[in-house]
């Protein structure tokens, strides 16, 4: 359980403004209902019953934003109403739920809700006067100190936010290349294998080597070496389809990961690729050619046996002569017949 807090801040979040909420609010709850105040004693306790459904939900279905978005609205309501009903006593809790909102939703989201709720309480305040505010002076500092809240809190927000989008992507990128990194191959890999498992999803697999790399580096320096390795991932992802991921997993070792595709679609593919490569991939010393190696993954294996197989085509491609593919021909079972093992 801790371990999921920590790993989910989402979650985690989620979990401590419920706690919270129900802890602060419950005990208005009873004090309102037990003197007579059935309005906002029983919008207190919806409110409290509300957050504890939603805090349920979010732990069993791993759904993070649906229990954001319901929590913002119905805290923004209730505290809404509240202040309505309370007036000045009321008004206070608008500054915390501004902050709280921009926890649930995103900053975009939680600045339009933190504007509605302004909205609401200075147009029915105007619709009856005297109503909420005690003067038209305590309204116009109440809105002003609360744009400012909200605004002060949707740049920490929308930064913070942003900052953290450019985390997620220098976390599985390959710097030099832009291609995936090495992590996030294993992940995706692993997501494959038990889809596999699971749904019978069919993927496919192509390890690629480029050819006698090593001489462009020793012949025109390490940094001509590293513009064909550029050159190169933006090619293939130019000429794989969108689904397809491809990752850096060596020095000029690249592995592309195809979704939904069967023998045939991983022979056609691995011949474009080949072709596009020694037609447009130009070296300082003339053209570069790639070898390729692929295998589609089977049921009853895992990562390391399908990688492996690809692996062994790849050096199959290199040995004789580079400049050409080899896919892996999976073993045929007859229909009702056990499957072979190896
Ligand atoms: P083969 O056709 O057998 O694949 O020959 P090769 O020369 O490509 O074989 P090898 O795998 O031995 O050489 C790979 C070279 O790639 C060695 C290494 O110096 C170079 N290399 C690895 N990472 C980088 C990099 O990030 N930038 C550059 N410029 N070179 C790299
Ligand atoms: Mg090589
Ligand atoms: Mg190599």
């Amino acid at each position: 359980m801790f371990k999921r807090l920590r790993k989910d801040f989402q979650l985690s979040i989620i979990t401590l403004m419920g706690l919270i909420g129900v802890l602060g609010i419950t005990p208005y709850a009873f004090y309102r209902l037990t003197h007579g105040n059935y309005l906002v004693g029983i919008a207190d306790s919806i409110i409290v019953l509300s957050t504890i459904l939603a805090v349920v939900y979010a732990w069993r279905s791993g759904d993070t934003v649906k229990p954001g978005i319901y929590l913002a609205s119905i805290f923004s309501t209730g505290a809404t109403l509240i202040a309505i009903d309370l007036g000045v006593n009321g008004l206070f809790w608008i500054y915390p739920l501004i902050l709280f909102n921009f926890f649930m939703v995103s900053p975009g989201k939680a600045i339009a809700a933190t504007l509605l709720i302004l909205g609401s309480l200075v147009g029915y305040a105007l619709w009856v006067p005297g109503s909420v505010f005690e003067s038209d002076y305590q309204m116009v500092s109440f809105l002003v100190t609360n744009v400012t809240a909200g605004i002060m809190t949707f740049i920490f927000a929308y930064r913070t936010r942003s900052q953290r989008d450019q985390l997620q992507v220098l976390a599985i990128r390959d710097p030099l290349t832009g291609a995936r990194n090495r992590r996030a191959m294993d992940e995706e890999m692993k997501i494959a294998v038990s889809s596999k498992r699971r749904h019978g999803t069919s993927y496919g697999v192509l390890a690629m080597d480029l050819d006698h790399f090593k001489q462009i580096n020793d012949r025109f320096g390490h940094q001509a070496g590293d513009l064909v390795l550029i050159d190169f991932v933006e090619l293939i992802q130019h000429s794989s389809r969108k689904e397809d991921r491809l990752f850096r997993f060596g020095g000029e070792e690249f592995l592309l990961l195809l979704p939904d595709t069967q023998l045939e679609g991983l022979q056609a593919a691995a011949n474009n690729l080949l072709l596009q490569v020694r037609n447009a991939l130009q070296g300082p010393g003339g053209t570069v050619t790639v070898s390729i190696g692929g295998a589609i993954l089977r049921a009853d294996e895992g990562q390391e046996s399908w990688l492996q197989r690809a692996d062994q085509c790849l050096y199959q491609a290199k040995s004789a002569g580079r400049d050409r593919f080899f896919i892996d021909e999976p073993v045929e079972a007859p229909l009702g017949s056990p499957t072979p093992t190896p």
